[in-house]
């Protein structure tokens, strides 16, 4: 069993702890604040085993030295994004494997918003902490890479089990949610769940995590082969990373 406590900080951003208690390891995903991770983890009387990012931007790995200096940890870092994480102790790829404990996660390449960024799969315990790659409804920008690397890696998510809690790092849902409805008006799936995330948004409560089963019926970036949403760009012929490339355009200026 793993238990994961997801920490609220900065304007948007989600921390996560995730521990094992047969082990007592802890891994933090990401450090996006680094006193209030520390927080966290005081009050559940843990201490930190490791910090595994998910990619280089500030809102991400920023708190990895001040965890260091408070804990002693380890980092595990993306190699593709190495040149701007200092002092990892270990750089990872695709395919490679991280453990909590005797508790395998998978690393996935999940290029796109960097060309670095990886993401955490525990595919026995069915969670995938997966940065700024996928979010409810959304999909991160591409800062770094272009539709033709992001598609693929939308495609590594979708190809998980339905049933895998997606942890994302930002609470970016009802920003998301309008987008999502100017360009799939019509999804039954999407207006009841558009009415569950404003009734929570209302109570300040999170969006996340969600199951990726949710994300495959509503989310536009993880359908640009939905007939409805091909119809609604007129894009019907075009190639599914096309209409995904035009989904993210529209979504920029929108
Ligand atoms: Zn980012
Ligand atoms: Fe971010």
């Amino acid at each position: 069993m793993l238990e994961v406590v997801q920490i609220p900080c900065l304007s948007d951003n989600y921390g996560f702890l995730v521990h094992d208690p047969a082990s007592g390891q802890t891994i933090s995903i990401d450090s996006p604040d680094a006193d209030a991770i520390t927080r966290m983890l005081e009050t559940k009387g843990w201490s930190l085993t490791a910090i595994w990012n998910t990619h280089h931007h500030f809102d991400h790995a920023g708190g990895n030295a001040a965890l260091v200096a408070r804990w002693n940890c380890q980092v595990i870092a993306p190699k593709g994004d190495a040149k701007y994480i200092q002092n990892a102790d270990r750089w990872v790829e695709d395919g490679d494997e991280v453990f909590v404990g005797t508790i395998k996660a998978r690393v996935l390449h999940t290029p796109g918003h960097t060309m670095g960024h990886v993401i955490y799969v525990f595919d026995q315990q069915r969670k995938a902490f997966v940065g700024d790659t996928l979010f409810a409804l959304g999909c991160g920008r591409l800062f770094e890479g272009d539709a033709s690397n992001m598609w693929p890696s939308l495609q590594k998510i979708r190809d998980l089990s339905p049933q895998t809690l997606i942890y994302c790092a930002h609470e970016y849902t009802a920003d998301n949610l309008r987008f999502a409805l100017s360009v799939d008006p019509e999804n039954q799936q999407l207006l009841e769940r558009g009415a569950a995330i404003r009734q929570a948004r209302e109570k300040d409560q999170p969006t996340v995590p969600f199951l990726l089963e949710t994300d495959l019926q509503t989310n536009p970036f993880l359908r640009p082969d939905a007939p409805a949403i091909r119809a609604k760009l007129e894009m019907q012929g075009a190639s599914d990373v096309e209409v995904f490339a035009e989904i993210r355009r529209r979504k920029d200026g929108f």
